[in-house]
């Protein structure tokens, strides 16, 4: 998937947010050039004296009243998400509640985690004080997706902005209003703070790209793995650090212990919920043979009365980028060439921008539809003989984001043998709702991670200081005053320390 749509009304200096269910005009964007976007990093890199030099406590209350002010607009908030991206109303509280989460996870918690420690000097370095403290690394450049607009660039957002950092973030075209929307709550808390502090620049790749490199000391992205992989390339001209947050192909695995109906009940939600476009969503489930026909069922009975709509408060709703439309359609048939049957839907349940629910079986595991991210309502359901063929077809994607596993005495063990970022035992998606929790890929899923302890260390530089408390006569390694005696002392000192383990 890239940003390759445009809008009605696009221009080289304006664009246009749409609803998507509807192609109703929402609101029109100054498009950042380069020049523009250079003066956004300016900004943002005078305000970061200020911002970085509170303490974290300071940090926090600013960041709490930031939450707050979300939560008094909430209403107006979530109508924009639900204009902006399609997802229905209860939906967009949802991923606000999940955000204000992170954000107050990432405000509380920054201290703990980022306070300088001490650290053991060793046994030849005994004269000193070592200690380890984290600097803000300055600037951070954050470019988001549009299907968990709030939520997904908040991992970075919440986090950089508590470690100390200044933020220039760059929405999803499909989301500017929402992106916008957010900046200009932090700025109506903070009055007492420069602009500066966290605020958007509005474009398309292009305007990403010139963040890429405009002098950011870290860029962290969301989006797909394409994207990922071209900053990660432009950003390597300059050495800036890289968070890589990208696309999934998630697998569940249904063993023969599994509460069948809890895991249809997970499985059906998980794969359909905002439209199937989760990048942590269900897309490929592997069901033991045992309990194969009543899970089917049970998932296709679900799924039956679930469908799309423009409503606030419809099941899921519309496709948010029209050109996702035909992925899914093309992926659907794949599925169906490849030997696959659709239990549910079939290539006309795509009614774009929507789509109903699409369940396909025993699909081959070269084709499309299980291979490459279709971030729709669709999942794919093959039938396994036992844990062990369902963890190797599991772990054989180019993808690794998050996975889930159902069983009712081995989950913990299953889980531990997937080679992912993230595991839910016994349900879905767990793992993203809970803020200690480090959420990120292997492979083609992306680098590092956001959220959790690991999360806030993204953002910072560990400064490692040695401070020479006193001198050892006899002891000076560091100088050429060292004398044999001491070359000596420390061929006696070597094998009693390291020596004696043979
Ligand atoms: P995308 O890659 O098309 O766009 C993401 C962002 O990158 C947008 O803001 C876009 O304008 C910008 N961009 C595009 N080209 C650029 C370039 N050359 N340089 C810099 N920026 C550029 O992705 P999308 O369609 O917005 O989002 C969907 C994808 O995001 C899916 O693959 C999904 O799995 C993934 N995703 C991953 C996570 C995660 O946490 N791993 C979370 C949400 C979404």
């Amino acid at each position: 998937m890239t940003s390759t749509d445009t809008k009605p009304a696009d221009n080289d200096t304006a664009l246009t947010s749409v609803n998507p269910a509807t192609g109703e005009v929402i609101g029109t964007h100054p498009i950042a050039d380069e020049a523009a976007v250079r003066a956004a990093v300016a900004k943002a890199r005078a305000a970061a004296a200020t911002w970085g030099a509170l303490n974290y406590d300071e940090r926090k209350t600013h960041l709490l009243r930031w939450s707050s002010q979300l939560v008094a607009d909430s209403d107006e908030f979530c109508a924009l998400i639900h204009a902006e991206n399609g997802k229905p109303l209860d939906d967009a509280f949802l991923e606000l509640m999940l955000a204000l989460e992170h954000i107050a996870w990432a405000a509380k918690n920054a201290k703990k985690v980022l306070s300088p420690k001490k650290v053991s000097p060793g046994a030849f370095m005994a004269n000193f004080a070592a200690r380890v403290e984290q600097r803000p690394l300055g600037v951070v450049g954050v470019i988001g997706p549009w299907n968990y607009p709030v939520y997904t660039p908040n991992g970075s957002i919440g986090y950089a902005l508590a470690a100390g950092n200044t933020v220039v973030f760059k929405p999803s075209e499909f989301s500017t209003g929402i992106g916008n929307f957010l900046a200009d709550a932090f700025a109506k808390a903070n009055p007492d703070l420069p602009e500066g502090v966290f605020i958007t620049v509005n474009g398309y790749g292009a305007t990403g790209a010139a963040l890429v490199k405009a002098g950011v000391d870290k860029l962290a992205f969301t989006g797909s793995t394409a994207t990922g992989k071209r900053i990660m390339a432009a950003a390597a001209e300059n050495l800036t650090p890289v968070l890589l947050e990208c696309g999934g192909k998630d697998a569940v695995i249904v063993a023969g212990d599994a509460d069948v109906k809890a895991a249809a009940d997970a499985v059906a939600w998980g794969a359909t919920a905002n439209s199937g476009q989760t990048c942590a969503g269900v897309e490929r489930v592997y069901v033991d043979r045992s309990v194969r026909d009543e899970f089917v069922a049970e998932v296709k009975k679900i799924l039956e009365k679930v469908g799309p709509g423009s409503g606030a408060d419809a099941a899921y709703g519309p496709m948010t980028m029209p050109s996702q439309v035909d992925i899914v359609r093309r992926h659907i048939e794949s599925a169906l060439k490849n030997g696959g049957t659709a239990v549910l839907g079939g290539p006309d349940s795509v009614k774009a921008p929507f789509i109903e629910p699409v369940v396909l079986v025993d699909v081959d595991e070269k084709s499309e539809a299980v291979q490459e991210e279709t971030f729709g309502p669709t999942v794919t359901i093959r039938t396994v003989d036992g844990v062990d063929e369902a963890v190797e077809l599991a772990n054989s994607s180019k993808y690794g984001l998050s996975s889930a596993v159902y069983s009712k005495k081995n989950g913990l063990a299953i889980a531990r043998r997937l080679h992912v970022g993230a595991t839910s035992v016994n349900s879905v998606l767990a793992f993203a709702a809970i803020p200690g929790l480090p959420f990120g890929g292997v492979g083609d899923s992306g680098i590092g991670r956001i959220h959790g302890e690991p999360g806030l260390r993204e953002f910072a530089r560990p400064h490692s200081i040695a401070v020479q408390r006193f001198a050892i006569p006899g002891m000076a390694l560091l100088s050429y005053s060292r004398t044999q005696s001491t070359m000596k002392l420390l061929r006696k000192l070597v094998p009693f320390l390291h020596g004696r383990n043979k």
